[in-house]
């Protein structure tokens, strides 16, 4: 019988970071291939483990997907603070349960496991690997932090923003102290690279921040002007469309104050994730999956958050795929991603009763 409780040990034992769930991978595949599902693995070249259950009669393909990785810490290890060792044992147990109970009988079901959710990869890679080419409907699911969501209730949507970190390389001439019009201070052009940014706007009905994050720029001694600079920005909104546009003007802005004094500034996109695209009708269907498995008062409205989930990039590339996303209450504290980061292990049954009663709902 399953126990979400000891998957979750397991799985909390063995962090691995983005693209390196070696250990990972190979436990979860082995527990599917045990339950008796065919099981697809190193989808995209990377660790991802794809597991189907076909019913063998007409009917939606849906997917259900939880992410893998662990975070890197200071020590060099690696260390489950953002609760995806929660996700893989709830999203492990109901996929026992599913095949014990022989809940498929329409359709198709496909059991996610991705890697490199954090680094924004891994979304991509089961992508580029044709997991969800056959794929109708879509549903993730995160734990949530206690401000937002307690535990013994969750959310039909969890509204993420779109996130972006952006490097320009100023590329000026360095020159000595005192002759520095021989030269061109990239530090004064990454001044002016910034100065631009703070000075373009965009749509105030929108929620979304640009800011320079980062800036480096240093000939190594205190009597010569620096030849090279980077400045990082990190960009938020809650629209793709206006993260497009913020990316574009931005460049536009450095290319163009790096020029006005003659140096050069070349664009870098270190880190990008998609603000949240969700399917209303999928968003009514998780609602009265929370209602029926966790009791009516379990159920609270959307959540919008200002983190970033790489789970979106499966709408952005497939436009026509229907996603959903559940907001789990966990009492994570003091948050996600903080060292001490720790959850009540209650919630546990609860995410593998969503996962149940999804795939009786739209595949029962
Ligand atoms: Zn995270
Ligand atoms: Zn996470």
């Amino acid at each position: 019988m399953a126990d979400v409780f000891t998957y979750f040990e397991d799985l909390h034992k063995m962090p691995e970071i983005g693209m390196h769930e070696f250990k990972t991978s190979a436990y979860i595949a082995d527990h599917l291939k045990k339950m008796g599902y065919e099981v697809q693995e190193h989808i995209g070249g990377g660790t991802g483990i794809v597991a189907v259950y076909d019913s063998g009669k007409p009917g939606p393909v849906l997917g259900l997907r939880a992410d893998m990785d662990a975070l890197g810490t200071k020590d060099g290890g690696a260390a489950h603070l953002c609760g995806h060792d929660g996700h893989m044992a709830m999203l492990l147990t109901a996929a026992e349960i599913i095949k014990e109970q022989k809940l498929v009988h329409k359709g198709k079901l496909k059991i996610l496991f991705q890697p490199a959710e954090e680094i924004s990869e891994g979304a991509l890679s089961m992508l580029k690997g044709g997991a969800i080419d056959d794929i109708d409907i879509l549903i993730g699911m995160h734990g949530r932090p206690i401000q937002e969501c307690r535990v013994g209730q969750a959310a039909p949507a969890l509204y993420y923003s779109a996130a972006t970190h952006i490097r320009y390389d100023i590329i000026g001439k360095q020159s000595h102290g005192a002759r520095p019009y021989l030269g061109v201070s990239a530090l004064d052009a990454a001044c002016l690279v910034v100065a631009a940014a703070n000075a373009l706007r965009f749509d105030s009905n929108v929620v979304y921040n640009l800011k320079a994050t980062q800036i480096h720029a240093d000939a190594g001694v205190p009597n010569a002007v620096p030849g090279n600079a980077t400045v990082t920005f990190d960009l938020r909104s809650q629209s793709n469309d206006v993260m497009d546009l913020m990316i574009k003007k931005l460049t536009n802005a450095a290319k163009n104050a790096a020029a006005s004094i003659g140096a050069e500034a070349v664009e870098n996109i270190l880190h990008s994730t998609p603000a949240s695209i969700i399917t209303p009708e999928v968003t009514n269907i998780i609602a009265e999956v929370i209602k029926e498995e966790l009791g009516s008062q379990a159920l609270i409205p959307p959540i919008t958050t200002a983190g970033g989930e790489d789970f979106f990039w499966y709408p952005k590339e497939k436009p026509e795929l229907k996603t959903g996303f559940i907001a789990l209450g966990e009492d994570a504290q003091p948050g996600l991603h903080d060292p001490n980061m720790h959850f009540d292990h209650s919630a546990l049954p609860n995410g593998v009763k969503l996962h149940v009663g999804l795939v009786k709902k739209i595949l029962g």
